[in-house]
């Protein structure tokens, strides 16, 4: 499933799209998560792209008059083209400006392409928490949402009303770095501790990004796709194995629905 550093990649990937003038888009598959109005959307032909950013995991495409989100659901692809090629099985979404077509592909249809006039307050985007790695992610900021919750901290901070884009590995892995156990309520979770978190969560998703933009180009050279990538874990897919610091071997629970990593030596 792609993550908040994938989509981080994509967007910089469609960056060569700003300035371009939007044609057509094109469905041949409106049914995804949310239905886009192609009608609407299209009287939006001979607008400009005037940016391409992301919130969430959302690429958001600013037009002229509205904004087209996409989001890659569970198994979501996108594809910048320099000409047109033949279409392959699940390519539902075809967004062409000038020279450039903009090919969604999803398999399994979790994802979506909308078109929106509101963005922050729209129902959307409009209860979303803060960015990650934006200056209103604080400690202090964490520390208030959590310290009368009795929810376990991983699932708090994988819970898009408080941070956006804290998806199971990055959950995983950032716990792990800040020696706190997953299980643990956010009222035990003292102010220090949701320093030490926030800059683990900001330092796992900035390493993830820089191993995806790298991963990227090369991609990209092969397939013309900006898409997935992967990267070494300290526990996220590795129950039974040692763990790198201490050597016990990395437990693997059931904590909200999502199957969860730690070390029970290191983090507690
Ligand atoms: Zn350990």
């Amino acid at each position: 499933m792609p993550e908040l550093p994938e989509v981080e990649t994509v967007k910089n990937g469609l960056q060569e799209l700003c300035g371009t003038t939007l044609k057509v888009v094109i469905t041949r598959f409106p049914r995804l998560r949310y239905p886009l109005d192609t009608t609407k959307l299209n009287q939006e032909a001979g607008s400009k792209i005037l940016k391409v950013s992301r919130r969430a995991k959302y690429v958001i495409i600013h037009l002229e008059r509205g904004y087209l989100l996409i989001h890659l659901g569970m198994s979501g692809r996108i594809t910048l083209l320099k000409q047109n090629v033949p279409l392959q099985k699940h390519d539902h979404v075809d967004i062409v400006c000038d020279n450039l077509i903009l090919r969604y592909n999803d398999p399994r249809r979790f994802g979506c392409v909308v078109y929106i006039t509101e963005l922050e307050n729209s129902s959307i985007l409009g209860k979303l928490g803060p960015e990650p790695l934006e200056q209103n992610f604080t400690p202090d900021y964490l520390y208030q949402k959590i310290k009368t919750r009795k929810t376990p901290i991983k699932q708090l901070i994988m819970d898009n009303a408080i941070v956006v884009g804290v998806g199971n590995i990055y959950a995983c892995e950032s716990l792990f770095l800040s020696k706190i156990s997953p299980l643990r309520n956010g009222l035990d979770i003292n102010l220090k501790e949701c320093q030490i978190l926030v800059q683990n969560i900001q330092k796992v998703l900035h390493e993830a990004i820089a191993a995806g933009g790298s991963s990227l180009r090369d991609y990209k050279n092969a397939h013309g796709e900006l898409g997935y990538f992967q990267q070494s874990h300290n526990v996220y897919g590795k129950a039974k194995k040692t763990c790198r610091i201490c050597s016990s071997i990395i437990r693997e629970i059931r904590l909200g629905q999502r199957n969860s990593f730690y070390c029970p030596q290191c983090q507690s």
